[in-house]
Formats: structure tokens, sequence, C-alpha cells
């Protein structure tokens, strides 16, 4: 599949979980190949620790990409998260050997980590920490538009979709079914 990532900015777990969308209500991966990894690894704008990956490894990333999916629509839906779920995410920081140090500036820090599958999956559960950890993640929401389903922060509390391109597509498919819908044409 040919993708834009047109959605890349948000948080770094937002961004990891964002490699799924939703379209006709089926799960479409977006990255199932090195290939689309590569392109979303490339444009992601957090640091990441430098690998070439592996089919094998790629295949453990999608496992973590999918707990991480799971948190994080327990999380937007305000319910309790799954205990395995946070013991794998808390496994894969351990095991990854990083360290969050502090940064130049007051109020910043930075994550040391190698360049090694470990490190790479040790930051992506991290970010699943980090956005986890925060206590208000009330703005945290999944966008309803036909062909998104994608994670994202409410810039506004009312703020319903992604994106004005998801509103869009929204308004247009509710227009569609009106149209499509016997009880309204005049018979
Ligand atoms: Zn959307």
């Amino acid at each position: 599949m040919n993708t834009s990532w047109v959605w890349l900015g948000d948080h770094l777990a937002v961004d990891f979980a964002n490699t799924v969308k939703v379209v006709d209500g089926r799960t479409v991966e977006l990255i199932g190949t090195r290939e689309e990894f590569n392109s979303w690894y490339e444009l992601v704008p957090a640091p990441l620790p430098h690998i070439d990956i592996r089919d094998s490894e790629l295949v453990s990333l999608r496992t973590l990409r999918d707990v991480a999916l799971r948190l994080l629509h327990a999380a937007a839906a305000g319910e309790a998260l799954d205990t395995e779920d946070v013991s794998s995410i808390n496994r894969t920081v351990r095991a990854s050997s990083i360290s969050r140090v502090l940064g130049a500036t007051v109020g910043s820090t930075r994550l040391e980590a190698g360049d090694d599958f470990p490190a790479l999956a040790g930051v992506l559960a991290s970010a699943v920490v980090d956005l986890l950890a925060q206590p208000n993640i009330a703005n945290l929401a999944v966008c309803p538009a036909p062909d998104c389903g994608q994670f994202f922060h409410r810039a506004r509390p009312n703020q319903r979709w992604c994106s004005p391109g998801c509103g869009n597509r929204a308004r247009v498919d509710r227009h569609r079914h009106r149209r499509n819908s016997p009880s309204e044409d005049g018979r």
C-alpha cells in the first residue's frame, strides 16, 4: 500500500499506534513490509535508534504495536489497562537498557539508547509509558471518519475528526447515505 503518512507528528506513541487504519470496519496494516516500515521510520519526527530492520524484527515490532494499540484504545475509552499488556510494555523497556537523562534545558529530558532492535523497541515502548503516564489524557481520541480510525490529540474539546480531510470525508459520506436512503427521497 502506498501510504503518505499525513498524520505523522503527534506523540511518538500515537504515531506508532497509527501504523494501522480502519477501512470499511476492517483493520488495514500499514507496516506489513520492511519498505512500508522504512517509509514510516524515515518520516517519523521523533529521534529513533538507527537500525536496518529484519523481517523477524518487524514481526516483533508489529506485536508490540498491537499491544500499544490495545492500551491506547482502552485509555481513549476511559477503560482499565490490561495487566498483561502493561507487563509486556514494561518488559520491552527493561530489556532495552535505555536511560532517560537530563536534557540541555530545565524541564527537558532525552533518551539514551543504543542502535539495535531492543533499543528501537524500548524507545517505542517508553513512548507508550510516557503517553499513558500523563495524569490527564482526556484529549486522546479515535477519529470516527470513514477510512481512518486513527488516534489523535484533540486541540479543542469538541474536535471530532483528526484532520479537516477526515471531516470532509465524513460529511460527504453522510450526505451520500442520506441521498441513498429511501425514507428521505420522497417515496
Ligand atoms: Zn481521521
